[in-house]
């Protein structure tokens, strides 16, 4: 039986470029749902621009242009980028839309008559110029901490302290520059600290599945001990000015995001099948988002985000489905950031890199697409680009092992066989093993380990290229009496190449469309990994799937990317534009950001006696230390303190230890663990200076 599945992906906010970063999320989303089309299943995935808010208003007012207008020329860059990335959405829609409104509306009147809804007066800034409340993020001020100029309400970007725009010194409007007032002003609340809301997220976020472990995890802490009521109730409204949806029993009071960007996933959905009926294909509207009929229906539902919108995702948004009778998420499913070069993204470095500078630098989207894959799990783990890497990964993957295959033996069927296959060999080994493969590499694509499915691949399309190796068709080619072999031989290599082309098309849609045109097919379906091509099958001629990275295109993709003594922008995930920054989500998120005693414990450290160290020929920074930690023989650590010390200066000192890193090759030889030095953060002194214990502590000793 196919599955019935909607996918969903965060919303981007409708006021800024989609960038790498952002690309995380999408092609990870649009691989797994590409993998689910490809199994036959019914799975729709949806998207959308979150349209409303203070930030979109107050951008339109100043380009002079209607916020309309404003979500309109966003949506299609928006959409004009991820379609350059082959993420395909069944539809990419608005918030601001009469299905985002329907819902929003629904869900509000439903929580109220359960009486989830509450009315509270707050206390918050207003810009008596421009007649607005003020979001946290437009107030500026002096740090109440470090007395830093220019901070915003919720942070000191010089000191890093977080603090409420109240405590800022001398505050005034980013948006007029006027003092601000305190006033008062009835909000509605969300009451997610009721006691039905507590019971349900309990079970909910416990049921097998639902949540990553760690997020899982997270989700206890956050809820407290049984009895314990952590949660807090979330403000839903804003006043006007405001570009939204206004509540429909209260004049003047707007759906703040949380009761109305996520609902855009079902606005989205609903709109999709209306598109879709009147293509003549009927979806089950309510078998979706109806919590009865989806029961009945077996329907699944997945939400793909950042780490840094799980609070909501995991505790608010199923709180209010649940007890409005809609349908709650089958698995959230959040991803870690991307780090360019170990390293926040940098509009300085050039590493904070838009979406559409990758496409019009000339890079083939598909690299990024594979190199993505190539380093995505399950987990909530960030995600290095490291873009020497990149290159030196795409070039031996794809190009080296993957295209190589096609590349030499496809000419020869062409050139010498009039373009058609003789039977492929089904007992070849290399054949066998990508055959028997196939539900090994779903169940990793299922999984969401897209790393452990494209090494399985790699490793698959080496066995290939040796028997390609064994062969050897170019010499096949010269030798006279040989036309059988060779034919034989081309034949098996492009039904080899057509197997792995079945499990990369997820990664790869363009080349493997390329691909079926050449090999004169049918879209490969996953089923098709059992089968192989027919002897007399005719081929088309064969044309240039991909060409190697080129450095010199990453260099001017980086340069293009730079802006000189621009500060480093906040990277977040879609839906969680500035706006957002409320104190509660800050909260949250500042303790997602803890590491809790159970994480630290997991970090070995020791003490270590220096039994020898030495430099390092070679190597600018480092110098090779051997470490007694009371082990059978000595550590092999190399660090890099050759910058502060002089070896024979460090035999026979105690310092401390990492244990448990996992053993590094490096190009001096393994290094077997990490010493601890102290630094200043920026490294502008350039002092080192290397842990020591007190006197008394032993090798081997345990640091807690
Ligand atoms: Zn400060």
């Amino acid at each position: 039986m196919p599955r019935q599945i909607l996918v969903t992906s965060a919303l981007p906010y409708a006021n800024g470029a989609i960038h790498l970063g952002h690309l995380v999320e999408y092609i990870q989303t649009d691989i797994w749902v590409r993998f689910q089309k490809m199994q036959g299943h019914q799975c729709w995935y949806v998207c959308a621009d979150d349209t409303h808010g203070t930030p979109i208003m107050l951008r339109a007012e100043k380009d002079g242009i209607t916020p309309e207008a404003l979500i309109e020329r966003v949506h299609a860059e928006h959409s004009r980028d991820f379609a350059g990335f082959h993420v395909a959405f069944d539809n990419y829609y608005s918030t601001h839309s009469e299905e985002t409104r329907f819902f929003a509306n629904d869900i509000y009147g439903k929580l109220k008559a359960a009486g989830l809804i509450e009315t509270r007066t707050i206390e918050q800034y207003y810009d008596p110029v421009k007649a607005m409340f003020l979001p946290d993020r437009f107030i500026k001020g002096e740090c109440p901490k470090c007395g830093a100029k220019d901070q915003y309400g919720d942070n000191c970007e010089t000191c890093g302290a977080a603090y409420t725009p109240n405590e800022l010194k001398n505050p005034y409007s980013a948006v007029s520059g006027a003092q601000p007032e305190l006033r008062q002003s009835e909000h509605y609340f969300f009451k997610l600290s009721d006691p039905r809301c507590q019971a349900f997220l309990r079970r909910y976020t416990r049921e097998d599945g639902r949540l990553q472990p760690e997020a899982a995890n997270k989700m206890q802490e956050w809820l407290g001990a049984e009895g314990e009521n952590k949660l807090t109730d979330w403000d839903i409204s804003r006043d006007a000015p405001y570009f939204g949806f206004e509540i429909p029993d209260a004049p003047g009071k707007y759906f703040y995001v949380w009761l109305d960007a996520p609902i855009g996933y079902f606005g989205s959905f609903k709109n999709l099948v209306a598109r879709q009926a009147a293509e003549g294909v009927a979806i089950d509207l309510a078998a979706f988002i109806d919590a009865d009929a989806a029961a009945k229906a077996g329907t699944e539902l997945y939400h793909f985000i950042g780490k840094d919108i799980l609070y909501f995702h995991a505790l608010f948004w199923p709180a209010e489905l649940a007890h409005a009778g809609y349908r709650t998420p089958t698995r959230i499913f959040a991803h870690g950031f991307l780090t360019v070069d170990g390293a926040k993204m940098s509009k300085s470095r050039g590493t904070f890199i838009t979406a559409e500078s990758f496409l019009k630098t000339g890079l083939n989207p598909e690299w990024l697409r594979y190199y993505y894959a190539a380093k995505l799990s399950a987990t909530m783990e960030d995600i290095d680009l490291n873009l020497e890497d990149f290159g030196a990964r795409v070039n031996a993957d794809l190009v080296g092992k993957y295209v190589n295959i096609a590349s030499r033996s496809a000419g020869f069927i062409s050139k010498r066989f009039n373009g058609q296959l003789a039977p492929a060999d089904a007992g070849l080994p290399a054949i066998k093993a990508i055959q028997e493969a196939a539900p090994r590499v779903a169940e990793l694509y299922e999984a969401r380990e897209f790393g452990k499915a494209m090494r399985e691949v790699m490793a698959l399309a080496d066995g290939a290229n040796q028997y390609v190796d064994s062969v050897k068709p170019w010499e096949l080619a010269k030798q006279e009496g040989k036309e059988a072999e060779l034919h034989a031989a081309c034949s098996n290599a492009l039904n080899l190449f057509r197997l792995l082309t079945v499990f990369l098309k997820p990664v790869l849609p363009a080349v493997a469309a390329k691909v079926e045109t050449f090999l004169n097919i049918a879209p490969l379906a996953w089923a098709d990994a059992a089968a192989l091509l027919a002897g007399g099958h005719g081929i088309k001629a064969y044309e240039h799937l991909m060409t190697r990275v080129d450095a010199k295109l990453i260099e001017k993709l980086v340069e293009a990317n730079k802006e000189s003594l621009a500060p480093a922008p906040e990277q977040s995930s879609p839906q969680r534009h500035a706006e957002h920054q409320e104190k509660a989500a800050e909260k949250q998120v500042a303790e997602a950001a803890h590491c809790s005693i159970d994480d630290f414990m997991k970090v070995d450290l020791r003490i270590a006696k220096i039994v020898e160290a030495s430099q390092v020929e070679g190597a600018d920074k480092l110098i090779r230390l051997q470490l007694d930690i009371g082990e059978e023989k000595p550590r092999q650590v190399f660090a890099g303190i050759k910058s502060a010390y002089d070896p024979a200066a460090l035999v026979g000192r105690l310092t401390v230890m990492v244990a448990n890193l996992a053993p590094r090759k490096m190009k001096f030889g393994l290094s077997e663990g990490m010493v601890l030095a102290a630094s200043d953060p920026d490294g502008k002194t350039g002092g080192l200076y290397i842990l020591a214990p007190d006197a008394g502590a032993q090798p081997g000793m345990r640091v807690k």
